[in-house]
């Protein structure tokens, strides 16, 4: 039983995680990008299954050095819309506030591993989060603002509490929304007075949580979850559709329900981004939307998610489907949950004369 977080390849080998011949090539990946699996998620890992789904997300692995073209060191662009330190102003009504750069894992797929880790672009001062609360005080557009980073929920309940005030200031900010893993990875962090941290500023708080894999929602995540929303605090998912992860329907319907038992709404199944060594994990677009339309026809409403892409350079989210319906000169052809196809009449042009 793993107690600490495991920061390097050596340590993934004390621990089972990796074989020792395989440490060089490790090292090399390590010094390139940053290294933690929470002792939770250590725990998850089986390590008799060299396919492992948790593992996979998690353990380096040498292919992170092989570079695609079409990568790029900041696959969703939050350089081009970052206004002020700490702030990325993509849309007009919300803001993403990224206070620290830390996490409590670090995912070999990050869409933000350029910034994120040891090395990365740690925490903000307390002159740029003043900088970045009078950014958002002075556009009484922002409704919403988004704590990310990194990992919001790694700061500690006093400091959270200073961000969340900051925010209780500012009255046209009406939503509070945090991007976190901690609720599945670190669990046993989610106490009493971080629940009141987060609940701070009095504003609609949501918790958005990262997760991909069913079994990561373990009684301990789901409880920790529901410390959150006993609270108060809404939640919904997100998650990273991953070859060799969850690529396949069976999979992806139990983790949706998962977080649904959880009381999490499934909200975003996100195409994987076009981050630095990261070509393995990722599907084809053609093959993401099969697996949606597979999911419709699957599970319930309640458990589908918008399965979506950030396009590359920082132009917003796109929603990819699955495409149920294709129109032409004012007809539509409907695809239902079994792939049968049903015309669509075109609407009126005018209402209908009325009966004498
Ligand atoms: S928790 Fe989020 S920001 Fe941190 S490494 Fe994973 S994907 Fe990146």
């Amino acid at each position: 039983m793993v107690n600490r977080p495991l920061k390097s390849p050596a340590d993934l080998a004390a621990a089972g995680l990796v074989p020792p011949e395989s440490l060089p090539a490790l090292d090399a990946v390590a010094a390139r990008y940053a290294v933690a699996v929470s002792p939770a998620m250590a725990a998850l890992i089986d390590r008799s299954d060299p396919d492992d789904p948790i593992a996979r997300q998690f353990v380096p692995d040498p292919r992170e050095l092989d570079l695609a073209p079409e990568e790029r060191a900041d696959p969703i662009g939050d350089g081009a819309h970052s206004p002020v330190e700490g702030v990325v102003h993509r849309y007009p009504d919300r803001v993403l506030l990224k206070a620290v750069h830390v996490c409590p894992v670090y995912c070999r797929f990050c869409f933000r591993r350029e910034m994120v880790g040891p090395q990365g672009l740690g925490t903000l001062s307390a002159e740029a989060l003043a900088g970045a609360l009078a950014y958002i005080a002075g556009r009484p557009e922002i409704w919403e603002v988004i704590l990310t980073g990194g990992d919001p929920l790694v700061l500690s309940p006093r400091r959270l509490e200073e961000i969340m005030t900051g925010l209780q200031a500012i009255p046209h900010v009406r939503i509070v929304r945090f991007h976190t893993r901690v609720p599945v990875v670190e669990p046993e962090r989610i106490g009493p007075d971080l629940v009141a941290a987060l609940g701070a500023s009095g504003k609609t708080t949501y918790v958005a949580l990262h997760a991909n894999h069913p079994r990561e929602l373990g009684p301990a995540a789901r409880a920790a979850c529901a410390r959150l929303i006993d609270a108060g605090i809404a939640m919904v998912s997100q998650s990273v559709l991953l070859r060799g992860v969850n690529d396949d329907v069976e999979t992806l319907a139990a983790l949706m329900r998962a977080f649904v038992e959880t009381r999490v709404k499934p909200y975003y199944l996100h195409h994987p981004d076009l981050a630095p060594g990261t070509a393995h994990f990722r599907l084809t677009i053609e093959e993401g939307q099969a697996l949606a339309a597979a999911l419709r026809g699957r599970v319930s409403g309640l458990c589908q998610p918008a399965y979506v892409l950030d396009i590359p350079g920082g132009h917003g989210k796109a929603p990819l489907g699955p495409a149920m319906a294709q129109g032409r000169d004012g007809c539509f052809t409907v695809t239902d949950y079994r792939g049968g196809e049903h015309a669509y009449p075109p609407a009126p042009t005018r209402p209908p004369a009325s009966q004498p």
